[in-house]
């Protein structure tokens, strides 16, 4: 397929595809999905190999959230059973930590709910990360603490953060509809603050909220756009007692789909597949491993996932391999382009060498995608009693 061929050409010259070009793959047909995911996993071999990096979240302060986020189970108001519990003590989100370490992990993200951290639930999380960094040697940190306040990602980033995670979502056009106690522009305000402190950028997007392929499109763009680094796909949850909780809008298919035109777009970025994995994809989460270079071991904040052995059988079972600790997950341009960020301070990564596509002149009339009936599969769905914030084992 023309289309396909002129995407993986643009993906090996990290060169952005047309926007035409993005929304005709979220349109091909069930007849051409694996034709989508072998050329999107020709642009991640070429970038990542068949190495696939995991990520494992420690929640270190779970639900009575002020905000009003319409997909969160920790939202104000939300009737979701999920776990509540203030901040872990260090050693306790250590502990939680070294599960996934050992596990296989190479990266822990530190999750809190809020609007955004005061300084001294920063210096509380400064803690934390030293004393994660003390006990596993290698591993790299990623903070996910809400708005960010000046002078504060340069205050983790002294405490030894590598990372710092804030989804933009969805599309500005949207935004408001999810949320109104802040902005898509707050968002976005907060990952350029987390970038120019030198901390590598974490941002993604929530697919299955209702929105149009324009706004997957939208935001995908926009985090290109950002310098994300990785790029965390999550695939809407839509709990029980949330406002979305009606909103089953995927199937696998749609889902590889999305995931391959992430790929296409933001080709040489580690793309990550983040929750809803088990519940959406199912079955197809192999295939998925074709297209994205990461995922979560074990848990996430509020939902179980698979068995952690059952992560790690899959990935081998797909003829992938875990990423070690040594080897860097970005490919060499991308992490020159952050020294010389961090050099600089300008703290701008985008672009790498892309030049904006805008020609559709090559994009085929393709025909509609197959009519998708997503199903409700909220048997799948279970919320996390074990980890972080209980007496049970955690999951890695
Ligand atoms: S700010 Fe974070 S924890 Fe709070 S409702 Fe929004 S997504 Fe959930």
């Amino acid at each position: 397929m023309d289309l396909l061929n002129t995407l993986v050409e643009k993906g090996l010259r990290r060169e952005l595809p047309s926007r035409e070009e993005a929304l005709a793959v979220l349109a091909t047909s069930d007849d051409d999905l694996l034709d989508v995911v072998a050329a999107a996993g020709k642009v991640r071999r070429q970038w990542f190999g068949r190495r696939v990096k995991l990520n494992y979240l420690v929640n270190l302060k779970s639900g009575l959230c002020p905000e009003d986020c319409s997909y969160c189970s920790q939202r104000l108001g939300s009737k979701a059973e999920i776990l509540k519990y203030t901040w872990l003590k260090p050693d306790e989100a250590s502990q939680a930590a070294a599960a996934g370490v050992a596990g296989g992990a190479k990266r822990v993200c530190l999750v809190a709910s809020g609007r955004g951290p005061t300084d001294r639930d920063v210096d509380r999380v400064g803690k934390t990360i030293e004393a994660i960094k003390e006990q596993n040697e290698g591993v790299e940190v990623c903070a996910c603490l809400g708005l960010l306040s000046d002078g504060q990602a340069e205050r983790l980033r002294e405490a030894g953060a590598d990372a710092y995670n804030h989804n933009l979502n969805t599309s500005e056009g949207t935004y408001g509809d999810i949320t109104t106690t802040h902005t898509y522009a707050d968002r976005v305000d907060t990952v350029q603050k987390a970038h120019a402190a030198g901390l590598s950028a974490c941002s993604g997007l929530i697919a299955g909220m209702g929105e149009s392929d324009e706004d997957l499109v939208d935001v995908v763009y926009a985090l290109r756009e950002l310098g994300s680094d990785s790029v965390p796909v999550n695939f809407l949850i839509p709990f029980e007692g949330t406002p979305l909780a009606k909103e089953w809008n995927l199937t696998p298919q749609r889902c590889l789909r999305i995931l391959a035109m992430v790929r296409f777009v933001c080709p040489d970025v580690e793309v990550r597949i983040a929750g809803g994995r088990e519940v959406h994809l199912r079955s197809m989460q192999p295939l998925a491993l074709h297209i994205a270079n990461s995922i979560f071991l074990g848990d996430y904040l509020t939902s179980e996932g698979q068995a952690g052995k059952t992560d790690l059988d899959m990935i081998a079972d797909a003829g992938f391999e875990v990423e070690g600790t040594g080897t860097p997950t970005l490919p060499a341009h991308r992490v020159d382009v952050e020294r010389e960020a961090e050099g600089c301070g300008t703290g701008s990564s985008c672009g790498s060498g892309s030049v904006c596509g805008s020609s559709a002149a090559d994009v085929p009339a393709e025909p509609a995608a197959t009519a998708e009936v997503p199903e409700a599969r909220t048997d799948l769905v279970a919320v996390r009693r074990r980890g972080a914030g209980t007496d049970l084992a955690p999951n890695a």
